[in-house]
């Protein structure tokens, strides 16, 4: 992989969730993958909305700064464990999108079927319980569930999403806080239609 290209590409989507208010201030982080051993990652206190390419570092699977003084960001074996586990996923992004960081917060999964879109795309975007950031712990308890999802809600502090293409993935971001927003407004109006079964089923043939 060309290291220049991915950070390009990082800065660019970094640049676009903070323009679209999904990664605010100092919050989240970002990562690609380079090879099976070594991926790209934000470094600790940076901000994604405003990435410059010092802000990215090369990593190894242990954690080791490859290429930098600075440090990585202090989730990165978070990223790790998804890149371990997943062979296929290519991109990481992990952000404190306010409308999904809201369920999070809750301790509201989303995993009712409301949406066709979601439904389709998704399946349901689990709630993995809270664990400190930055700790094993945390890392435990969120890894388990990238085995059968590609995004997933942190409890009392954000979300996480992995792809194999970054601008997919961005736009995954996209569609999951959208729903979050549309979830939320449901309940404003006090009702919500679920997809029966069947639909649900229909939904899924579609694949
Ligand atoms: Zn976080």
């Amino acid at each position: 992989m060309d290291i220049k290209l991915l950070k390009d590409e990082l800065i660019k989507y970094g640049k676009l969730c903070g323009e679209k208010d999904f990664t605010p201030g100092i919050s989240g982080n970002l990562s690609a993958r380079v090879d099976d051993n070594r991926i790209l990652i934000t470094t600790s206190g940076s901000a994604n909305g405003y990435l410059s390419e010092n802000d990215l570092v090369l990593m190894d699977f242990d954690g080791k700064v490859l290429d930098s003084d600075k440090k990585a960001s202090s989730e990165k074996m978070l990223h790790v464990a998804f890149y371990k586990m997943r062979p296929d996923i290519r991109y990481i992004m992990h952000v404190h999108a306010p409308y999904l960081s809201s369920f999070a917060a809750a301790h509201i999964p989303l995993d009712k079927p409301l949406m066709a879109e979601i439904v389709f795309y998704f399946g349901q975007i689990p709630l993995a319980e809270y664990g400190l950031p930055s700790s094993k712990d945390l890392v435990e308890k969120t890894s388990k569930y990238f085995k059968d999802y590609n995004a997933v809600l942190m409890a009392n502090h954000g979300f996480i999403i992995g792809g194999k293409e970054l601008k997919e993935t961005y736009l995954q971001l996209e569609l999951a806080e959208a729903y979050a927003k549309t979830v939320i407004n449901t309940r404003v109006l006090g009702k919500e239609v679920l997809l029966n079964k069947e639909q649900v089923e229909e939904i899924y043939s579609l694949k």
